[in-house]
């Protein structure tokens, strides 16, 4: 059986009660995980609490593309296409070549739509040259070639096929992996633990009141610097310090729908819908995900959910270039919404500027929120320097110089780990190549150790679901090593379970009784 390798949940209230932090981080998406993350590097002493589960609001309801970006070519944007792709090609070959992989996009277009021919020929090229060819020439392929990559795709009225590439990730999945190279380097995290108000001293704020969600306990902790990294909810938490906060952010909704799918797709599509809106094709997860809207939001962030109009939208939009057949309502197996933060100002949401925003509080508090997940690493390195030149707290003097590259935990090439997964073992515990597969590109090596626990009791290497590859001991290693607490936090977010539609009631009621037996 692998040992702990975390605090448990006791421990981690029991650390945050003590002494004071130099820095507490508001929020553990993946935003305030990589804060948290690169302030621990830098050898701030740190905490980091989220309200719901790590990544459980915007950094798990993403189109999980780790990607340069194409639309924002249209906005001129070009120095952030370059910024990207430096972070896209730094993500999926040093820092996590086992949890972020390349896929192929292709741009149909039809007589009669949005872009010329000639100008997306030219789009991809500028796009990948913006990427100094690092994954070759963005180019035009034919119709018939494009169709055997993405088979549903619509080829009445296709006039050419653009390609470049880009890559994707399960971004819940690699938001854990981050807490956890979080922790590893000595922050400690705390999920489930909600910041209900602030604590001030002579008008500074120097730490915050928590509810736990688990035991409704009510606790406190000190710290010398408080960052609100609370995305969706960042002007909430800014009211907190000062109620009279005018907005710094504006939110728009995306929403996803999940669709299981007859024949593998071996690329995307990236499917212009105006002048500046795209919708995407992803083949994940051996399903499609379709996406996303662009709405302006108003309404309460933890109310936001997917409507009728939503899914009409999507599906409407997708059959522009997908034949009907492959995007039958009765297909969708799941769908989710999330929400964007974008800096204030006027004007549709789509067109607006995809930056970050960086505030100060009248007490101090630091707020940060909007930007890419592709980005993470440069936006807290951002918020790093930031800290370095704080001068109400001087933090600089305690701070060192961190590493310009840190691999996420797991650090292993997916096709070794599996290869281990099938070979290390006697039968009946041979591991079934496509659970072994799953298991080596969604946790690099660790993976050994889920390994380990199917040795020690080989019940665990049961399927949670017939349909799926995730199994028994994903669950048990979850719970017993990734802060898992909720069902959800376990089907949805740590497994694959939730996106593929495969929750049913009795694999919910069995995970609920292995996250009770011990006392989770
Ligand atoms: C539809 C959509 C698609 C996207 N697709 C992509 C993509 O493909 N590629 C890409 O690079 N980027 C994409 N993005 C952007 C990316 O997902 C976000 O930039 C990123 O996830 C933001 O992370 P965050 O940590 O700021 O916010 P969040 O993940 O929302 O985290 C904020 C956290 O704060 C917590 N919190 C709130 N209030 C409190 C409180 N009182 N106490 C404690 N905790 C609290 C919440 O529970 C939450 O977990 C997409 C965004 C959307 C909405």
């Amino acid at each position: 059986m692998p040992q702990p390798t975390h605090s448990t949940r006791e421990q981690a209230r029991a650390e945050i009660t003590r002494g004071t932090f130099d820095l507490l981080v508001i929020g553990g998406g993946i935003l305030g995980t990589s804060v948290a993350w690169m302030a621990t590097q830098a050898g701030l002493r740190v905490a980091m609490v989220d309200a719901g589960d790590f990544a459980g609001a915007t950094s798990s309801a993403s189109s999980k593309l780790v990607h340069g970006g194409l639309r924002y070519l249209q906005t001129g944007n070009v120095k952030l296409v370059a910024e990207n792709h430096r972070e896209r090609r730094a993500l999926a070959g040093r820092v996590a070549p086992h949890l972020v992989n390349p896929v192929p996009f292709l741009v149909p277009v039809y007589k009669g739509g949005p872009h010329g021919a000639t100008k997306m020929a030219a789009g991809v090229f500028l796009y990948s040259a913006l990427s100094a060819f690092g994954d070759g020439l963005g180019r035009v392929v034919s119709p018939a070639h494009a169709r055997r990559l993405a088979p549903g795709l619509k080829t009445d009225g296709l006039k050419t096929v653009a390609t470049y590439h880009d890559h994707q990730m399960n971004d819940s999945r690699m938001a854990i992996m981050t807490v956890r190279a979080a922790v590893e380097a000595g922050a400690v995290a705390l999920n489930h633990a909600r910041v209900v108000g602030l604590r001030t001293t002579h008008g500074k704020v120097t730490g915050a009141e928590l509810r736990d969600g688990v035991t409704g306990e009510e606790f406190g902790v000190d710290a010398r610097l408080v960052l609100n990294a609370t995305g969706p909810w960042v002007d909430h938490l800014r009211r907190m310090e000062d109620p009279g906060a005018a907005p710094s952010v504006r939110l728009s909704k995306g929403v996803h729908l999940v669709l299981r799918t007859d024949h593998p797709w071996h690329a995307a599509l990236t499917i212009p819908v105006d002048k500046y809106r795209v919708s995407f094709a992803i083949p994940w997860e051996g399903r499609l995900l379709l996406g996303t809207t662009d709405e302006e939001y108003t309404g309460d962030p933890a109310e936001v959910g997917v409507l009728q109009q939503d899914v009409d939208q999507i599906l409407g939009e997708a059959g522009t270039a997908i034949d009907a057949a492959h995007i039958a309502p009765d297909r969708i197996g799941y769908a989710f919404a999330g929400l964007r933060v974008l800096p204030g100002g006027t004007g549709g949401t789509s067109a607006a500027k995809r930056e970050t925003v960086v505030t100060r509080g009248r007490g101090g508090m630091l707020s940060i929120a909007g930007g890419k997940w592709t980005t993470y690493r440069h936006i807290g390195r951002l918020v790093i320097d930031r800290l370095r030149k704080e001068r109400s707290v001087p933090l600089a003097e305690d701070m060192c110089p961190t590493l310009k590259t840190v691999p996420l935990p797991g650090l292993g090439q997916p096709e070794a780990v599996a290869h281990r997964l099938m070979v290390d073992q006697e039968p009946p515990t041979r591991m079934d190549p496509l659970v072994a597969r799953h298991l080596a590109s969604h946790y690099g090596s660790v993976s050994l150790d889920i390994a380990e626990l199917v040795r020690s009791e080989p019940a665990l290497g049961e399927r949670i679901h017939p349909d799926g590859p995730d199994i028994w001991a994903q669950a048990v290693y979850a719970r017993d090593q990734e802060w898992a607490v909720t069902v959800d936090d376990v089907l949805r977010r740590r497994t694959t379970v939730t996106v593929r539609g495969l929750d049913t009631q009795e694999v919910r009621d069995r995970t609920s009784a292995l996250l009770g037996k011990v006392g989770g």
